[in-house]
């Protein structure tokens, strides 16, 4: 099971302090062996944060790069080969915040090329609005988020699929059980050998409700993985 942390735009380097506790709740897991933790902070907090997690299995990843890993005149951006050059061994790409702001399936097909070419592996984020949930169009609109995401990939080992319903991200809201179910698995026939993640208000309540639905191959969490103790108590719950 994968447990991946975003940070979003959130964290100093004192956010790293409770990192230890963990990397000590990794250790003494008995389930270690089937957990992956990945944790993506800000570019500022990569290098930092990449030293700390040195030698505890953690791994840490971004939550962006530019579409063009060589470098250039374009102030303000980091891409993939940077990232991987601090420490980063993933990058989230097709973020709905980042979505929102312009990034199209084509930029994001680019950028995921770019990443793979730096030999990160990529934690692509697909999910519908609650508009087009309203019309019924889910399916259409993540077939394709992925037919174009992944257009002439063919690498299917460093790509994971987290699906995350636009309207679930920060609102403590999470798709009724069945349908979730129904949506993986709809995902996972279309594109076989994907792992597919679920992220949208991931919290220690509402993963007793989650952790029953058995084709998810873990979450991808915002708001809750910032406190090391609610994310612990989130990964420990979901083995339970
Ligand atoms: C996210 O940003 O990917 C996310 C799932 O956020 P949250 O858990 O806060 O809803």
């Amino acid at each position: 099971m994968y447990f991946i942390a975003n940070w979003k735009m959130f964290g100093t380097l004192n956010s790293l302090n409770s990192l230890h506790k963990v990397v000590k709740f990794f250790k003494t897991f008995k389930k270690n062996k089937a957990l992956k933790i990945i944790y993506c902070p800000p570019n500022t907090l990569i290098r930092p944060m990449s030293k700390k997690l040195k030698n505890s299995h953690l791994i840490v990843g971004a939550q962006n790069c530019h579409q063009n890993e060589t470098f250039g005149a374009l102030t303000g951006y980091v891409n993939s080969y940077m990232l991987k050059n601090v420490g980063a061994k993933y990058v989230i790409i097709g973020h709905s915040e980042n979505r929102r702001a312009g990034e199209t399936n084509k930029l994001i097909n680019l950028k995921i090329k770019s990443a793979l070419k730096s030999r990160l592996k990529v934690i692509l984020c697909i999910g519908e609005t609650l508009q087009e949930k309203r019309k019924k169009v889910t399916k259409q609109i993540l077939k394709k988020q992925i037919r174009l995401g992944l257009n002439k990939i063919k690498n299917r080992s460093d790509i994971l699929i987290a699906y995350e319903p636009v309207w679930s991200i920060g609102t403590g809201l999470i798709p009724k059980s069945n349908e979730l179910y129904e949506t993986i698995n709809f995902i996972k026939k279309n594109y076989k050998k994907y792992k597919v993640l679920y992220g949208g208000s991931v919290n220690p309540k509402n993963i007793n409700q989650l952790k029953l639905i058995n084709n998810l191959d873990g979450y991808l969490i915002g708001g809750a993985s910032q406190n090391s103790n609610k994310f612990i108590d989130i990964i420990k719950k979901s083995y339970n």
